[in-house]
């Protein structure tokens, strides 16, 4: 199933998304649960509960304002740096200078504040006499269901409720001039999520095509097959010593095709609309202002 969060009559609500996406029907969550946005499911998931029951009739899709499936993560979002060996390779000279074996045999993990998440349809803002150099990373989101410590990677995607799109954002001047990477990847703004949330049953995250256009010029094109640490490794890894939760997102990392990995470097200016499709979820489309 596919469930969205958006916005009616001023109010926040959740709902499921029809097989055609043009309609949305609303569940019958009260006011404090829908403003979790999908969260509020995940929760009820991992205390073994179903979604609630159908709140009035469908509504048309292109009548609502959908927002990010989870408007604000109850903590950082974990994200993993260089994840597809042709995008470790386009930044080998700059990001990933250190490509000694003993680094590349763990991920990076950084995270990004909970605050810097916005919708499906709302602007970015590049943030001008901060940063000239703002970039796009299209990701796969795995959104952790049963939450749990040390597991196992055979385990794993039981722990699995679903997926989502994110553009991670990046600030390459800030990333690069400070030693860890959360101030260039933490700018208001700067994780566009949705269009919606999709459930493991309905897709596997492990191969799905991800793709992303700048003003429809097509820069990335892989699939999470070829991620070096696949799900079920970062899952293992990130859950070492550390207690994972119900509704934690994990960025699963970016293709190659970033705007500073070609030459020379294009970054991100405003009136850009950068678009991300996954195959299973849909369309992540955000402009740059
Ligand atoms: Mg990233």
């Amino acid at each position: 199933m596919r469930f969205a969060c958006f916005e009616l009559d001023g109010a926040r609500r959740v709902g499921v998304v029809s097989d055609d996406g043009l309609h949305i029907q609303a569940l019958a969550l009260s006011a404090p649960e829908a403003h979790l946005g999908v969260l509020a499911l995940v929760e009820r998931s991992a205390q073994g509960l179903a979604p609630p029951p159908h709140d009035g009739a469908p509504i048309p899709t292109d009548t609502v304002r959908l927002e990010a499936p989870f408007p604000l993560p109850r903590r950082n979002i974990w994200c993993v740096g260089r994840n597809y060996h042709a995008h470790a390779k386009e930044l080998q000279a700059s990001v990933f200078k250190d490509n000694s074996a003993a680094v590349e045999a763990w991920p990076i993990v950084f995270t990004k504040v909970p605050e810097c998440v916005v919708g499906p349809t709302d602007v970015v803002h590049i943030p001008h006499g901060v940063s000239e150099q703002i970039d796009y990373e299209a990701e796969l989101l795995i959104v952790i269901g049963k939450g749990g410590k040390n597991i196992s990677a055979k385990d794993a995607m039981q722990h699995v409720w679903g997926y989502s799109i994110v553009n991670d954002v990046t600030a390459r001047d800030v990333q690069m001039r400070h030693q860890q990477w959360d101030l260039g990847k933490s700018f208001d703004t700067f994780c566009p999520m949705g269009p919606w949330a999709v459930t493991a049953q309905a897709m596997d995250g492990n191969a799905v095509q991800v793709r992303c256009w700048v003003n429809g010029d097509l820069r990335q094109d892989a699939n999470t097959a070829n991620l070096i640490f696949g799900i079920p490794t970062l899952i293992e890894t990130i859950s070492r010593g550390i207690t994972l939760l119900p509704g934690d997102l994990i960025a699963s990392g970016t293709p190659a095709g970033v705007g500073m990995g070609m030459k020379p470097p294009q970054y991100l200016k405003a009136g850009d609309t950068v678009r991300i499709e996954i195959e299973g979820i849909g369309v992540l489309e955000n402009r740059m202002v």
